[in-house]
């Protein structure tokens, strides 16, 4: 790989129907993720074993946490003839053995290039009694040959909401959020903010305590954290949705405001200063509460650090890849600290990422390069072209930083050669403080180990 990496050649090709090295995964991760942050649910893939192998592995390596989930297991047969028995087996089989509450059913390229028919396949195992009373099956269609692990992840929110949610009527005073494609660290830190904010609110899907609970000596197939079946349901009641990151919760939040007329909010994720300070003031605008002291002293250290340390910080070129909305975020915190993002690439399709990057980086005192649905080839090709002081993104980066010498951060989905991501959050102010330990820890290291005997300096 190495080898390979040092032959990636300046010049760069207007390349359509070739993807190399593509910085994204498969729909259906997102959508097995999604599943895991309801209470009790056994995430079904609909398609070959392989598919789901590989799912669970990435998921696995990722959290280091067993991630369980079903296949339906497609031999020649069922891939020429359609997976509709083994659909019905494999539900009879997963409530009768593993007893979930839920089977949450995404397909893949296979099962999508068949055409088989989810809604009705999920209908006929009703009435053929192979769902038994009081236990859910939920669905989206995941193929690969189409959006990412992003766009996975939001067609299975909206396929919990379309499944669950409902509307008695009564008015909760409570808000629904939709936290985006995060860490489970970030999913409590969420929590606990809003609740610090003094605001009721039923966050979908959560992964904490499933993907980052304590090792307790017991295996549990279904641990205790999770969205549960009577939050999801009354989602539907809600005073409001909020949610977090257009790409991968924006679909659920119009879902909910369009069938039960509860309004949504939809916001970047809150990584950085300007993004959390949207989150909370919109937490605050719905919920009608004032935000509290430990809040504003938090983001005043926030703040402190960002303005200590800005020599560091200022005219950093930085390059960075990944999902949509982290980086939107991310680049926006950047541009805050006086930094220059350079090089930003997403593998997730969407056009509306490149207009949004260029706005939040029109003032820069460079042209930036953007792209979506672009691939690790093209960063790699922009960073020998114009170098940078940094680089942002998944593990897939360290090649890059390593064959260009790069002081280099992890962050983002996959990380599979580091621990943190599910015990540290980078949302909020204390995710801030967080992320900016990590990028200064990154430059310092770099300026230490460079620095000439006669400035290597012990207090910085
Ligand atoms: S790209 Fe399609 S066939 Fe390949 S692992 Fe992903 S879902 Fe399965």
């Amino acid at each position: 790989m190495i080898m390979l990496l040092r032959h990636t050649p300046t010049e760069l090709a207007d390349r359509k129907a070739l993807m190399i090295n593509p910085a994204k995964t498969c729909q259906p991760i997102g959508a097995m993720y999604a599943s895991l942050g309801i209470h009790g649910c056994m995430p079904h893939s609909h398609g070959s074993q392989g598919c789901c192998s590989y799912h669970r592995s990435t998921l696995t390596r990722h959290y280091k946490e067993p991630v369980v989930a079903g296949t339906s297991s497609f031999t020649e047969g069922s891939s020429v003839f359609g997976g509709q028995s083994n659909m019905l087996q494999a539900i009879d089989n997963l409530f009768t053995i593993y007893e979930p509450d839920i089977v949450s059913v995404h397909t893949t390229c296979l099962s999508e290039t068949i055409g088989d028919d989810l809604t009705q396949i999920v209908q006929k195992a009703h009435d053929d009694g192979k769902v038994p009373e009081g236990k859910y099956v939920i669905y989206a269609p995941t193929p690969s040959y189409v959006g990412s692990h992003v766009t996975g992840f939001s067609n299975m929110c909206k396929g919990i909401v379309s499944g669950f949610a409902e509307k008695t009527g009564e008015k909760l005073d409570q808000v629904n959020i939709i936290p985006g494609f995060v860490e489970p660290s970030d999913m409590e830190e969420i929590k606990r903010l809003s609740s610090e904010m003094g605001v009721k609110t039923v966050l979908f899907p959560d992964t904490s305590g499933i993907l980052n609970g304590p090792q307790t000596g017991k295996y549990h197939m279904y641990p205790k954290g999770g969205t549960t079946v009577e939050e999801m349901k009354s989602t539907g009641d809600s005073m409001g949705t909020i949610a977090l990151g257009s790409f991968a919760s924006s679909l659920a939040a119009k879902f909910l405001d369009t069938k039960f007329k509860v309004p949504c909010d939809i916001l970047e994720l809150p990584i950085g200063l300007p993004a959390t300070d949207r989150f909370i003031d919109s937490l605050r605008k719905i919920a009608g509460v004032n935000v509290p002291e430990s809040i504003t002293r938090e983001r005043g250290q926030l703040v402190d650090v960002m303005t200590d340390m800005q020599q560091y910080f200022y005219g950093k070129k930085v390059a960075l890849f990944g999902d949509p909305d982290q980086l939107i975020s991310l680049t926006e915190f950047l541009v805050s600290l006086d930094m220059i993002p350079v090089h930003i690439v997403t593998g997730t399709p969407g056009k509306q990422f490149a207009e949004t990057i260029q706005a939040i980086t029109k003032d820069l005192p460079v042209p930036v390069n953007v792209k979506a649905h672009g691939d690790m080839f093209l960063l790699h090709q922009w960073i020998k072209n114009t170098p940078v002081d940094l680089l942002i993104g998944n593990t897939y980066g360290k090649y890059i930083a390593r064959d260009e010498d790069i002081p280099f951060v992890r962050h983002g989905f996959p990380i599979l050669d580091r621990v943190g991501h599910s015990y540290f959050p980078t949302v909020g102010y204390k995710g801030g403080l967080r992320l900016l330990e990590k990028i200064l820890g990154a430059l310092l290291d770099r300026q230490d180990r460079d620095a000439p005997e006669e400035s290597f300096e012990l207090v910085m």
